[in-house]
C-alpha cells in the first residue's frame, strides 16, 4: 500500500516499499525503500532514504536500490555512521549521572546549547554556552521541561501533552489496571510515572520510553530508556537493548502491559504499524492476541490506521498539546485539537471526563463529544471533530456542518471549491488524480458521452423543477442556446484534451 508524502508537486507522491531486508545503513539504522509515484503506479527507479529523517538537511542518506556500491564507499559509509553517533554512550550517561547528582546545588550546571548536564571539570569548554544553573532533583525528574523541545516538523516534531492531557492518560491506564506501559515516543508520560514512581511508595506503574532523541539518556537507566528508531524498528543499543524491551514486555506473564504512543503526524503510517507489529510480536510470539496499545494521532488518518489494525476504533477523547498553538484548549473560545486516541481495548471501558465535555451513547457504546449526535440514519455517534454533523441523503453519511452537497462534484464537500481540482476525483469514475477527460476507466467517446448525459439530465433537472417562473425562463433560454452550447462545448471539451495531453508530457 502507498503512503503519499506530500512535499512532492502534483499527483506525484512517494510509496514507501516497506523495510526491506538486506537495507543499507544510515546513522539512524535500515534505511527504507522507497518508489516515486504518479496517479498510483510506480514511476522510475527504487531508492533507499533515510527512516527518521523526512528533511534532506538532517540525514541525506539516498542510494538506488540497483546501484552498486564501491568497497571504499561502503568503508566510508561505516566510519560516517559510526561519528555521528552520540558523543557519550548511555552507559557513560548514567555514570555521569550518577555523579552529576551527588554534586551540591551550587556545581550542578546544565548547558543549553549541548543539552547536556555539565560536569565541573567540563565547564571551562562550555564557558561561552548559555548555561543554566543551581538544577535541582525535580527539574531532573522532568526533563522534558528542561530540554527544549526539538520542533523541527520533519524529523522530531516534538509535541509534549498538556498536564491535563498526560493526567488523563495515565489515570486511565490505572484505572484500566496496567501495571507496565511502554512509552514508545512519549517522554513526558514516562516522565510522570517514573517521578510518581519515586514519590508515591503505593504508586507501582512502570514505564519503559522507547524515544529517538538521545537527550534522553542523560536522565535514565538502561531499564527505563532505549533509544529506538520507531520507523524501522531500530534499537541503536542493538541485541541487549531489544532485550532489555523483551523483558519488559514479557514480565508477569506479559500479564498488564499497555504500550502507548504518539508519533510525529508527518506520514509513514506503514512503517510505524510495521514496527508496532514487531513489538507486539515480541511481547506473544505464538499467539494472535494483539497487546493493548494506545496510538495517539490525527483522526484524519483513522482510515489509515484501521487499514493495518482493523481491531482499533478512535476514541472521541481531544489530546492537548502544551507547545503546539493548534493542538490546545484556549482559555476562551476553546480550540479544538484533531489528536485521539485509537486502541484495541473495548470502546465501553475508556472513560471520558463528563466535566469535559463527553457524555456516554448508550447505542455506541462508548463516550463521545457531547456535541457528537448520535445520527438515526448511520445508526452511530458520526462527528469525528466534536462538531455536531449533519446527514446527507445524496451521499448516504454525516459530513462536516460546513459542508453541503455539490452535484458536480457528487459529493459534500466545502461550499468553496473548484470542481476542476483534480484531487476532488473524476467526474466519470470518482476516483482522485485525473480529471473526467483523461478518465482512464472509459475510452474517450464514451467518456465523452457519460459526461453530455450527465449534462442533459442537469439541463432536463432546471427545466422541470419546482420553481415554476425560473424553470419558463430558462427553458426559454436553453431553447435558444441549447443546440449552439453543446457545439462549443463538443470543440472546447476536444482542445482541452489536447491541451492536457501536452501538459502532461
Ligand atoms: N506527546 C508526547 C510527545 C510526542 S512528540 C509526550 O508529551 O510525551 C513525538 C515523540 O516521538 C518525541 O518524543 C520524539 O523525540 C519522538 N520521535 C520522533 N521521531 C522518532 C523516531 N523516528 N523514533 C522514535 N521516536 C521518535
Ligand atoms: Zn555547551
Ligand atoms: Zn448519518
Ligand atoms: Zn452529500
Ligand atoms: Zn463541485
Amino acid at each position: 500500500m502507498a503512503e503519499a508524502r506530500s512535499e512532492l508537486p502534483g499527483s506525484a507522491a512517494l510509496a514507501l516499499l516497506g523495510p526491506a531486508p538486506g537495507a543499507p545503513c544510515c546513522p539512524h539504522g535500515p534505511a527504507l525503500l522507497f518508489v516515486k509515484t504518479s496517479q498510483g503506479k510506480e514511476d522510475g527507479r527504487r531508492f533507499y532514504a533515510c527512516s527518521a529523517c523526512r528533511d534532506r538537511k538532517d540525514c541525506n542518506f539516498f542510494q538506488w536500490e540497483d546501484e552498486k556500491v564501491s568497497e571504499t564507499r561502503l568503508a566510508a559509509r561505516e566510519e560516517y555512521n559510526r561519528s555521528h553517533q552520540p558523543f557519550f554512550t548511555h552507559r557513560q550517561n548514567v555514570d555521569r549521572y550518577k555523579n552529576f547528582v551527588l554534586l551540591p546545588l551550587s556545581k550542578r550546571r546544565f548547558c543549553q546549547e549541548c543539552q547536556q548536564l555539565l560536569l565541573p571539570a567540563e565547564w571551562k569548554k562550555h564557558s561561552d554556552h548559555q548555561f543554566l544553573c543551581d538544577i535541582t532533583t525535580a527539574q531532573l525528574k522532568s526533563p522534558s521541561q528542561l530540554l527544549y523541545p526539538l520542533e523541527n516538523k520533519k524529523t522530531n516534531a516534538q509535541y509534549l501533552f498538556a498536564d491535563r492531557s498526560c493526567q488523563f492518560l495515565l489515570n486511565l491506564l490505572i484505572d484500566l489496571g496496567f501495571r507496565r506501559v511502554l512509552s514508545v515516543g512519549t517522554p513526558r508520560l514516562h516522565e510522570m510515572i517514573q517521578s510518581k514512581a519515586s514519590q508515591e511508595e503505593e504508586f507501582n506503574v512502570r514505564s519503559l520510553l522507547l524515544d529517538i532523541d538521545f537527550r534522553y539518556s542523560q536522565f535514565y537507566t538502561e531499564d527505563e530508556f532505549c533509544h529506538y528508531n520507531m520507523f524501522n524498528h531500530h534499537f541503536f543499543g542493538g541485541e541487549a537493548a531489544c532485550e532489555t524491551c523483551r523483558k519488559f514486555l514479557c514480565e508477569e506473564n506479559g500479564e498488564r502491559v499497555i504500550m502507548v504512543t504518539d508519533p510525529p503526524f508527518g506520514g509513514l503510517v506503514e512503517a510505524l504499524a510495521s514496527s508496532f507489529k514487531k513489538l507486539m510480536a515480541m511481547w506473544r510470539e505464538t499467539e494472535k492476541e494483539e497487546m493493548p496499545m494506545f496510538w495517539i494521532f490525527p483522526y484524519f488518518f483513522e482510515s489509515r490506521i484501521l487499514d493495518f489494525f482493523p481491531s482499533f476504533s478512535m476514541m472521541d477523547y481531544q489530546v492537548d498539546y502544551d507547545n503546539h498553538a493548534l493542538y490546545k484548549h484556549g482559555k476562551t473560545g476553546r480550540r479544538q485539537s484533531p489528536v485521539r486516541i485509537f486502541t484495541n481495548l473495548t470502546p465501553s471501558m475508556i472513560v471520558l471526563p463528563e466535566e469535559e465535555g463527553y457524555r456516554f451513547c448508550t447505542v455506541c457504546q462508548r463516550y463521545v463529544s457531547s456535541g457528537n449526535q448520535h445520527c438515526e440514519i448511520c445508526n452511530s455517534c458520526t462527528s469525528k471533530d466534536g462538531r455536531r454533523w449533519k446527514h446527507c441523503a445524496l451521499c448516504k453519511k454525516c459530513v462536516k456542518p460546513s459542508w453541503f452537497h455539490c452535484n458536480n462534484c457528487n459529493c459534500c464537500t466545502l461550499q468553496k471549491h473548484s470542481c476542476e481540482k483534480t484531487d476532488t476525483g473524476c467526474f466519470v469514475c470518482g476516483k482522485a488524480g485525473h480529471k473526467r477527460s483523461a478518465c482512464p476507466s472509459l475510452s474517450r467517446s464514451r467518456a465523452k458521452c457519460i459526461f453530455h448525459f450527465i449534462l442533459i439530465s442537469m439541463l432536463l433537472f432546471l427545466l422541470y423543477r419546482p420553481d415554476k417562473k425560473k424553470g419558463q425562463k430558462i427553458r426559454k433560454r436553453i431553447k435558444m442556446g441549447i443546440c449552439k452550447r453543446l457545439a462549443m462545448k463538443h470543440a472546447i471539451f476536444s482542445k482541452r484534451k489536447v491541451k492536457n495531453k501536452k501538459k502532461r508530457t
